[in-house]
């Protein structure tokens, strides 16, 4: 249970980030919620919690940028005292092939999808290391495994993640924080909604389990990783992929 804990999940608006939120305030953990540009959305995740008898706050900013991310996480230690679970979920795609892919477009997914996760630890580790105890999830995908056609910015972030998580994972160990990484397979979210039914078919047809992930399929992973419990796992990365990768 987490009970008393503070959450900070980033990009809580919708999809992934939203279940992860849902689930660690059902465990009882209070949730800065953070968005970029959705406050409608991001107000009815608020209301959720709290509907429920949990509390949570919206913070709006861009991970990508390195003062906001700031101002993210100093608001979980001021409003709830003290910041122990980091969820590095903000993510974006901006797929094309390689021979076409705009310099923007690389360097906007590595900025947020990469840049974000660090932006954010940067700023949360000093906080945890104070308290000798945290727990640190970067969401990251099966592509930074895999790798994808039409997928090298993404693809490129998300092993950047990877890398990220183990160096990190060796740094702040000695300090009781945990850091690991989860890499979802085909998630439905709105991300995804974008393939067309075909694409979708073909990608079903890969998956050993047969059907798509859900967001509370990776949101139930993150809560098993966030537990008091699971303090002896760190540097991992852990498929929820219904298979995909093995
Ligand atoms: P989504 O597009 O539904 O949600 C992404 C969230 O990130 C949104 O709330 C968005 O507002 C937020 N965001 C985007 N840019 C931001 C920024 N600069 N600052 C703060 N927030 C920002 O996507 P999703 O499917 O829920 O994906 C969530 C995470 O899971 C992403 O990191 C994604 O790469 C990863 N992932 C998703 C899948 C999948 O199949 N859906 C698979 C593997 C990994």
């Amino acid at each position: 249970m987490l009970n008393g804990k503070t959450a900070l999940v980033t990009g809580a608006s919708r999809g992934i980030g939203r279940a992860i939120a849902l689930k660690l305030a059902e465990l009882g953990a209070n949730l800065i919620l953070n968005y970029n540009k959705s406050l409608s959305s991001i107000e009815e995740v608020v209301k959720e919690i709290e509907s429920k008898g949990g509390k949570a706050i919206a913070i709006q900013g861009d991970v990508s940028v390195f003062e906001e991310a700031e101002k993210i996480v100093k608001a979980a230690v001021t409003n709830f005292g003290s910041l122990d679970i980091l969820i590095n979920n903000a993510g974006i795609t901006k797929d094309g092939l390689l021979l076409r892919m705009k310099e923007d477009d690389f360097d906007r997914v590595i900025s947020v999808n990469l840049k974000g996760a660090f932006n954010c630890i940067r700023h949360a580790s000093p906080v945890m290391l104070k308290q000798k105890s945290g727990r640190i999830v970067n969401i990251s995908s099966v592509v930074g495994i895999t790798g994808n056609a039409g997928q090298v910015n993404y693809a490129a972030a998300k092993a950047g993640i990877i890398g990220m998580t183990k160096a990190t994972a060796k740094e702040l160990a000695s300090r009781g924080i945990t850091v690991n990484a989860v890499a979802p397979g085909f998630i439905q979210t709105d991300m995804t909604e974008e393939l067309s039914d075909k694409v979708k078919e073909t990608i079903v047809g890969n998956i050993p389990l047969k059907k798509l992930g859900t967001a509370k399929d990776v949101a139930n992973l993150v809560a098993f990783l966030v537990d008091e419990d699971s303090l002896y796992i760190t540097g991992q990365v852990i498929n929820v992929d219904g298979g995909m990768v093995m």
